[in-house]
């Protein structure tokens, strides 16, 4: 049987269910494929989310390119289809903002100039990005249809941390009005491990969960996300990573460069 197609204010509805409150700061990392049907699409979604949030609420989600060797362009350049359709569609949207750099965040709200004004930094997700201005301003990560593993706000935790390792990276900047290549290291490796927030959240009843369109959702705030990561690394800088030769090879990477 097919599914009936949620309405944006169903969807809007189910949000606030979760918690969120109009005049909030969200930071959405979304997946359409197992929230479908809504009315309306992805945009369907966005309206609802954005429905959600209220006139004094403030939309953010990631909008990067995950094209390394050409010049990202912001109104322009498609999102990193790894991001999902909805995450493509947000930045197309009137009067929404968006970083001017390939690590970009796109926001739409009272917010939006402080998340996505930002210039470029190394690695992407430090203290002054759109992960860091979403904590700043207390907002709230909503998760939909995937889970902590898409979570950007654990990468600023590591860093806040101070854990060591990196992988070699290298996009594609304007220097001088000329492209140029520039290498950089970032703290990356498969975040399979991010899942363990789940349990850890859990456990202090610090993350809501519920449907949203036809998946299962969850919302936990930024500061709580950063937080439970940051008591755990201090005692493991290394527990996101799978353990050395298990057959991870971008964990393996991030251990390499431990050495
Ligand atoms: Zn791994």
């Amino acid at each position: 049987m097919s599914k009936r197609p949620r309405s944006p204010s169903e969807v809007a509805h189910q949000i606030a269910s979760l918690g969120v409150r109009p005049g909030d700061v969200v930071l959405a990392h979304v997946s359409y494929r197992a929230a479908r049907p809504i009315t309306g699409g992805p945009a369907g979604l966005l309206a609802g989310l954005q429905e959600a949030v209220g006139p004094q609420g403030t939309l953010v989600m990631p909008s990067s390119t995950g094209e390394d060797d050409r010049l990202f362009e912001p109104s322009a350049t498609p999102a990193d289809p790894d991001l999902g359709v909805v995450a493509d569609t947000l930045w197309r949207l009137p009067g929404v903002m968006r970083s001017d750099h390939r690590f970009a965040f796109a926001a739409r709200g009272p917010v939006a100039p402080e998340v996505t004004s930002d210039p470029i930094a190394f690695p992407p997700h430090g203290i002054a990005s759109p992960v860091a201005r979403v904590l700043q301003r207390d907002g709230r990560v909503l998760l939909v249809a995937v889970g902590h593993e898409a979570n950007t706000t654990i990468h600023l935790a590591e860093l806040l941390a101070g854990v060591r390792y990196r992988r070699p990276k290298h996009c594609a900047v304007l220097v001088n009005g000329l492209p140029k290549r520039v290498d950089y290291e970032e703290n990356d490796h498969c975040c399979g491990r991010f899942g363990l927030m789940d349990g850890w959240l859990r456990a202090e009843r610090l993350q809501a969960e519920g449907p949203v369109g036809h998946a299962d959702a969850r919302l936990v705030d930024a500061r709580d996300v950063v937080d439970c990561a940051l008591a755990r690394l201090g005692r493991d800088p290394t527990l996101f990573l799978h353990e050395q030769g298990s057959g991870c090879e971008e964990c393996d990477d991030a251990w390499r460069s431990l050495r």
